[in-house]
C-alpha cells in the first residue's frame, strides 16, 4: 500500500470525529459522504450527491521496482457500468455510432477522455466538412447522408452563425465548433446515451478473442464497462490494438489548426502590394477565420514527438500572427484560439477482413455488405462504397472499427478519414453493434442485409 495512502480512521484521526467543513469534502473527495455539515443545507445537499468510491478503487497496490523491472500486481478493478454497447472516443465518428446504436434499440455508453464531444471536428477546430458528394451529370449529390446530414441540418436550424456553406450548389458546410459541441452533447442526451466524459479507454476486457468490454483511467482510478459490444472510434484504434488485432501504422503530417480573432477589422486596401499573407478560411463566426496547415510528418503515437511538435506549431501559429499583426492594416488581428487537440491525421489502421483501397475506389468496387459511402473533397472523383468486412478485425470478436481508423490502404486515408466519412462509417458501426448486442451474436455474425436495411431507414445512401 502507499505511504501517502490515508486509511478513513487515520483521515477522521487527523480530522477529529465531528469533523469540520474542510473535513466533510475530505472525507467526501474520499468517497465517505459524510452528513455532519453543521446544519448548512446548502453543503448537506453537496455532501449526499457524492457517489461512494468503490472500496478497491483507494486500496490500490502500487507498481513495485523489483529487478530493475516495474512490476503492476494484480487486482480486481471495480465495474463501473454494465451496457449493450460501449462506444470508446467521442469523436464525430463515435458520437454517429452511439447514437445509430441507441436509436436501434441497444443501451450505449460512450466514453471520451476529454469534456466534449467532436474530437477533430470541433476540439481540432478542423471546420470544414469536405468529402460529402460527387459530382453526378454536372450536379451535387450528396451520399454522406443519415446522421451525418441530419447533425449539419440540425446546425442549420440553430441560426446565424453556426454554419455556412461557400457554395450552396455544393453542401460542404463550416462549423463553428462551440455550436457543433453543444448540438452533440444534445443528440447523444437525446438518444439515451450513458455519456462519461474524462475517461481514457487504456485496456479490454477479454477472453481469448472474445472482447466483453474495456478499462479506461479516470480521476478515480482504473475502473471496469462490461458491454456485448465495443466500437473503436479512438481514432487511433486504442482498442483493437489492445486486443491484439492485427492493424498497420503509417505517418502522416500533423497539423495544428488556430483561429485569428478580429477579421473583419482588417483593412487590406493599407497593406503594401507585394504582400501575401495567409488568412485562413471562411468561418461561420463573421470576425474569426480559422488557419489549417499540413505540418511535419510524424508518429502520432509517441509522446515524445507529439510534444515536440506540438510546442513548435504552437510558436510558429504565434509568430506568424504577430507578423500579421506588423502589416499595415492588419494590426487589430490577433490569435484567438489553437487548438487544444494536435493533428494527428492517421496512426493505427486497422487490417480488418477487407481492406479498402485507392485502385478499388477508382475502379468503383461494389461490395455487398456495403454500408457507407465516401464523397469527394474536390468532386472530380465518383463516391466509393465502404464495406462493412473494413470495420471488422480479422481474428478479435465483439469489436468494430469506426472513424479514421478502419481498415484501408495508407493510399485511400486521405478519403477515408474525412469528417463526414467518419461520421457515415460511426453510423454504420453503431446500427452493426446493436443489432449483434439484442441478438446475441458476434457482430461477424449479422448478415450485412440487416444492417442496410437498418440503415436505410435510418436514412442512410447506401448507393
Ligand atoms: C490538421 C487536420 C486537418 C483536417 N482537415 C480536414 C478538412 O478540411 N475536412 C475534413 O472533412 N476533414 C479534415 N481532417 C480530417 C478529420 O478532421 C478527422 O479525420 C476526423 O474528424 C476524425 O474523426 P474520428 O471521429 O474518426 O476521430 P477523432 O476526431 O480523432 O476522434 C477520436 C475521439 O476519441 C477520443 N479518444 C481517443 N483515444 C481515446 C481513448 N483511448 N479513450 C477515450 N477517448 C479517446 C478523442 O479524444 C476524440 O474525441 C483534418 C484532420 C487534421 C488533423
Amino acid at each position: 500500500m502507499r505511504s501517502d495512502h490515508m486509511s478513513r480512521r487515520a483521515i477522521l484521526k487527523r480530522l477529529g470525529v465531528g469533523g469540520s467543513a474542510v473535513g466533510v469534502s475530505l472525507l467526501a473527495g474520499r468517497g465517505f459522504a459524510d452528513e455532519s455539515t453543521d446544519g448548512d443545507p446548502e453543503r448537506a445537499g453537496f455532501a449526499r450527491n457524492i457517489r461512494k468510491m468503490a472500496p478497491s478503487l483507494q486500496d490500490v497496490p502500487s507498481a513495485s521496482l523489483q529487478g530493475g523491472k516495474v512490476i503492476q500486481p494484480a487486482r480486481e478493478l471495480p465495474v463501473f457500468h454494465t451496457t449493450d454497447v460501449c462506444v470508446v472516443g467521442g469523436g464525430f465518428a463515435g458520437v454517429c455510432a452511439a447514437v445509430a446504436a441507441a436509436r436501434t434499440g441497444a443501451k450505449v455508453a460512450l466514453v471520451e477522455r476529454y469534456g466534449s464531444l467532436g474530437g477533430l471536428f470541433t476540439n481540432g477546430m478542423v471546420l470544414i466538412v469536405i468529402g460529402t458528394g460527387e459530382r453526378v451529370n454536372g450536379e451535387f449529390r450528396l451520399v454522406t447522408r443519415g446522421l451525418c446530414e441530419e447533425f449539419l441540418r440540425r446546425l442549420e436550424t440553430l441560426g446565424d452563425g453556426a454554419i455556412v456553406c461557400r457554395d450552396p450548389k455544393v453542401y460542404q458546410p463550416t462549423v463553428d465548433p462551440e455550436a457543433a459541441k453543444v448540438l452533440l452533447d444534445d443528440m447523444v442526451q437525446e438518444a439515451g446515451v450513458d455519456l462519461f466524459f474524462h475517461c481514457w479507454g487504456v485496456d479490454v476486457i477479454q477472453s481469448g478473442q472474445n472482447v466483453q468490454g474495456v478499462v479506461f483511467e479516470s480521476k478515480e482510478g482504473r475502473q471496469a464497462i462490461l458491454s456485448k459490444v465495443v466500437i473503436d472510434a479512438t481514432g487511433d484504434g486504442d482498442v483493437f490494438f489492445q486486443a491484439g488485432a492485427t492493424y498497420q501504422q503509417i505517418s502522416h503530417a500533423i497539423g495544428f489548426v488556430y483561429r485569428i480573432g478580429n477579421y473583419d477589422r482588417i483593412d487590406k486596401s493599407k497593406a503594401p502590394p507585394d504582400v501575401k499573407l495567409n488568412l485562413g478560411s471562411l468561418e461561420p463566426v463573421k470576425s474569426a477565420r480559422w488557419v489549417n496547415n499540413l505540418g511535419p510528418k510524424g508518429n502520432g503515437l509517441d509522446v515524445r514527438e507529439l510534444s515536440r511538435i506540438e510546442t513548435m506549431h504552437r510558436k510558429s501559429a504565434w509568430n506568424y500572427v504577430q507578423r500579421i499583426r506588423k502589416t499595415q492594416g492588419h494590426e487589430e488581428v490577433f490569435l484567438m484560439q489553437s487548438t487544444p487537440f494536435l493533428g494527428v491525421r492517421a496512426t493505427r489502421l486497422l487490417e480488418g477482413v477487407t481492406q479498402i483501397d485507392k485502385r478499388g475506389a477508382v475502379a468503383g468496387d461494389a461490395f455487398d455488405d456495403v454500408v457507407a459511402y465516401s464523397g469527394d473533397d474536390a468532386l472530380k472523383k465518383p463516391a466509393f462504397a465502404i464495406p462493412y468486412r473494413s470495420l471488422l478485425p480479422k481474428t478479435v470478436e465483439n469489436v468494430i472499427a469506426a472513424g479514421r481508423c478502419i481498415s484501408c490502404a495508407p493510399d485511400l486515408i486521405d478519403r477515408v478519414r474525412l469528417i463526414p466519412v467518419c461520421g457515415v462509417t460511426g453510423h454504420a458501426a453503431g446500427v452493426a453493434a446493436a443489432l449483434a448486442a439484442k441478438g446475441g451474436v458476434t457482430p461477424r455474425a449479422v448478415p450485412a442485409a440487416d444492417i442496410q436495411k437498418v440503415l436505410r431507414e435510418q436514412g442512410a445512401y447506401l448507393g
